[in-house]
């Protein structure tokens, strides 16, 4: 068995876990809230602490561990494994030496990757995209990130940034994202849109199902009770999904047009509505593409959940090892 520390710092919480990168088998995993008010210094020490205490849980030898994968939201530099601008996380995160800093205390090497791209490998490798050359994963929750594989290479462009695919523009009149663009996919399929659309409607009295379900309490809001309102055949609540699902069929459409990838995967909590997403989705690409074969892509929900971006940055930092090895003519 080959194990490899991943770690996946959010805005909310950093997750860490060992991982069996030959079957992406999660050994052991620990939480804890990230609080980027404190600043990048006391979330790392909090993340070694962590790692280390995973460690010792685990009955492990640090010896045994080849390496630490780290992903973070945002952008980073992965020849220098040093954070550029993290958009959820207090103060930006401009210029942190992430890798320089656990490799001196953990003395583990280190390998960097944008959350979603970090999912986006997870489910190549061991999820919904396994045995696949290539594909598209879009990640749906509080924002919408994705990733590219392409002839069995995650694509990672220029500074890492391929795959923003939440950002490409669906209305050039649309309403502000917080990018700074206009109109993107993001602002009509994030979860937090998802909710603002049906606190709309119960806001202004309309008959829906979401009403009771909340107990008229608007903070009780969220995709889930929307696909729960869905499932109880509630029209308002299946008409928010369709136009979500409708959205996410475009920007899917613009990328099978692009790249013409055999697999789509709808990851995130957001994709827990199942075919009340899919649907939707597997129904617009066949309206809006016409010069590949659409009939033949796949539009699946992710297999792994909320841990995939630990397993997936585990087995990146593997392969990383694997190909530096493999490049080095001492070896
Ligand atoms: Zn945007």
């Amino acid at each position: 068995m080959k194990v490899y520390a991943g770690v996946d710092i959010g805005g909310t919480n950093v997750k860490a876990g060992l991982v069996n990168v030959e079957n992406g088998e999660l050994l052991i995993s620990h939480c804890v809230p990230t609080q980027s008010n404190l600043g990048p210094k006391s979330v790392l020490s909090r993340t070694t602490k962590l790692l280390e205490r995973l460690i010792i849980d685990s009955g492990l030898n640090q010896k045994e561990i080849g390496g630490l994968g780290i992903s973070a939201p945002g952008m980073i530099d992965l020849a220098t494994n040093t954070t550029i601008f993290l958009t959820n996380l207090h103060g930006n995160w401009k210029q942190v030496h992430v890798g320089d800093w656990m490799k001196s205390t953990l003395g583990l090497e280190v390998s960097m990757l944008n959350d979603v791209r970090a999912i986006t490998y997870a489910e190549w490798q061991f999820g919904a995209g396994k045995g696949v050359d290539s594909l598209v994963c879009f990640a749906i929750g509080t924002g919408v990130g994705g990733g590219l594989v392409v002839h069995n290479q995650l694509v990672l462009g220029f500074e890492g940034t391929a795959g923003e695919i939440g950002h490409q523009t669906v209305d050039p009149n649309g309403p502000l994202c917080g990018c700074g663009n206009h109109g993107c996919l993001e602002v009509y399929t994030s979860g937090p849109a998802i909710a603002a659309e049906a606190a709309r409607g119960v806001l202004q009295g309309w008959d829906t199902k979401i009403s009771d379900l909340i107990d008229h309490d608007l903070n009780k809001l969220t995709p889930k009770i929307v696909a729960q309102a869905a499932e109880m055949g509630d029209e308002f609540a299946l008409e928010i999904w369709q136009r979500v699902g409708r959205y996410l069929g475009i920007g899917v459409g613009n990328i099978l047009t692009s790249v013409g990838v055999k697999k789509v995967i709808i990851a995130g909590g957001v994709a827990n509505a199942g075919d009340l997403i899919l649907d939707p989705i597997r129904a617009e690409i066949k309206n809006r593409v016409f010069l590949m074969p659409v009939e033949k892509v796949e539009v699946v929900k992710g297999q792994l959940g909320s841990t995939a971006g630990i397993v997936g940055m585990a087995a990146w930092r593997a392969k990383q090892d694997v190909m530096e090895k493999a490049s080095d003519p001492k070896v």
